[in-house]
């Protein structure tokens, strides 16, 4: 298939969340699957240049994209994913693009947002049309391509080169979703007949991201549960009903990890490498040497947990601020690096100072850190209150470290609870929690003690969650599933 990738983000490029990890690891996993995948993205130039070295080279293309009134100038430069081939086209416009951010600075979001995207959307499809790409498949993402889908099936979908293209759009978090003032509607150069609330219009508004729901042949996001849960009053962010709307045509496909980055064998980061045959001796290694560089005691009997996160309501803090007294009082200690709100930081800091022989924190990002934390660990804590897919309790499988999650969106989709059951047949991998609640965690990580306490139930824990397979290539083969429908509904 001809796919084009429609995304404000990708590695190593342009990046702010997950969009980007996701963007580039599916564009080399469709490509190795035969594909021909073309990413387009904003050149935001400055930022851009400070990570890839290049090539960047004009295609010649000049773009005159209407935006409400005016004709806005761009054009398109030619870069590639480094390390590949795969085609990145970059739509030039300095004046919306080349800053010091992606959708804002220090002194707050930018106020075009609409008019910068709406440009974009606009000019994803010009660009097509003018290297006659004839994309099978333009696949957006969020709010910022939003528009890409209704342009098509509208304006452009009659036009040669896309008379038998389909759409594909992924919500790869809702709570971002491109409100903008309903006179911006005039921007898009789309009638006003579609200014309603079954359409882009919200709450009096225009709304990007659920114009591409409403718009997208088929729709995505990123893990079944959270599929299901965005449409119900309490997680769908006030769009439950339009996402309810498109019943089976809304479709979660997990993330995969990116291997050549988060692979126990092959980790550059680690004190010692291991797999699922050597992992108790490579990961013992591990966890002495993260022991030490924490200044915790170095004991091989007690468990030791870690935590990796950006410090945010959304990751649970308050259930481990509420439920403290009583962790520190199990044999176990732990480990946590993160930055964000600054309660939660002082949180850390002080669970550490006040307990130095089981608690403690690094307030920072830290890249090889984390990676030596996924290793050394025995456990993993992600209590969140939401989340979509998640990443790190996946990449806590890959390396035998057991995650200890609430049954939420991806959590719920990617770690197996240790009931007795899942014991006995062999797919138990870690120790899951309903209720948003202190009590909730306290249970789990309790449970998680006692297994740890016999060896032959943990080492059946460990070697269960490294068996489990999180590929990218696994993933881009339900994408393509979703092309095929988005393609027969579009011809
Ligand atoms: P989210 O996208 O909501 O932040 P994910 O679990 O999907 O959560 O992804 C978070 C990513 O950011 C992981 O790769 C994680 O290791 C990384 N990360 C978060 N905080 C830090 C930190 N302080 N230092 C290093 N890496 C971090």
């Amino acid at each position: 298939m001809r796919i084009v990738l429609a995304a404000s983000e990708a590695v190593p490029f342009a990046k702010t969340g997950g969009l980007a990890d996701v963007t580039t690891a599916l564009a080399k996993a469709l490509t190795d699957a035969g594909h021909q995948v073309w990413i387009i993205l904003p050149n935001y130039e400055r930022i851009i240049r400070r990570s890839v070295a290049g090539p960047f080279e004009s295609t010649g293309i000049r773009l005159e994209i209407p935006v409400g009134q005016n004709l806005v100038e761009g054009s398109v430069v030619w870069s590639t994913v480094p390390d590949t081939d795969i085609p990145v086209l970059l739509i030039d416009q300095p004046e919306y693009f080349d800053r010091d951010g992606l959708y804002g600075d220090k002194t707050g979001e930018f106020t075009d947002n609409s008019a910068r995207f709406i440009f974009f959307s606009r000019a994803v499809l010009e660009t097509c049309r003018m290297m006659a790409l004839r994309p099978d498949i333009v696949h957006a993402n969020d709010w910022q391509t939003g528009l890409v889908p209704a342009l098509l099936a509208t304006e452009f979908g009659d036009r040669p080169g896309f008379d038998k293209t389909g759409s594909v759009f992924t919500i790869h978090n809702l709570a971002y979703q491109g409100n903008f003032a309903h006179w911006d509607m005039q921007m898009t150069g789309l009638s006003w007949e579609y200014f309603n609330w079954r359409q882009m219009e919200h709450f009096g508004g225009l709304n990007l991201l659920k114009t591409g729901i409403v718009f997208g042949d088929v729709v995505t996001t990123v893990s079944p549960t959270y599929a299901w849960e965005i449409t119900t009053p309490e997680g769908g962010c006030g769009l439950d009903g339009v996402l309810d709307e498109r019943g089976d045509d809304l479709v979660g496909i997990l993330n995969g990890i990116d291997e050549t980055i988060w692979n126990p064998e092959t980790d550059p980061h680690l004190p010692a490498n291991f797999d699922a045959k050597t992992w108790h001796v490579g990961k013992g290694t591990c966890k002495t040497a993260l022991q030490r560089e924490f200044g915790l005691p170095e004991r091989s009997d007690v468990p030791l947990f870690g935590m990796i996160s950006r410090m945010a309501d959304q990751k649970g803090f308050d259930l481990i601020a509420g439920a403290a007294e009583e962790l520190v009082e199990l044999d176990l200690q732990m480990c946590f690096l993160g930055t964000g709100d600054p309660r939660y930081e002082t949180l850390v800091r002080h669970l550490s100072n006040s307990y130095p022989d089981k608690v403690a924190a690094t307030v920072g990002f830290n890249e090889a850190l984390a990676h030596r934390i996924e290793a050394g660990c025995d456990a993993y804590l992600m209590p969140s209150r939401y989340e979509p897919c998640g990443l790190n309790q996946i990449y806590s499988l890959a390396y035998g470290t057991i995650p200890i999650v609430r049954a939420v969106g991806g959590l719920k989709d990617t770690v197996v609870d240790a009931t007795p059951e899942a014991l006995r047949n062999g797919t138990a991998t870690g120790f899951r929690f309903n209720d948003y609640t202190s009590a909730g965690l306290l249970d789990a990580v309790t449970r998680a003690v006692a297994a740890f306490s016999k060896p032959e139930a943990w080492r059946q824990l460990v070697q269960n969650a490294m068996g489990r397979d999180f590929t990218w290539s696994r993933s881009a083969q339900e994408y393509v599933g979703v092309y095929q429908r988005a393609l027969a509904a579009a011809t």
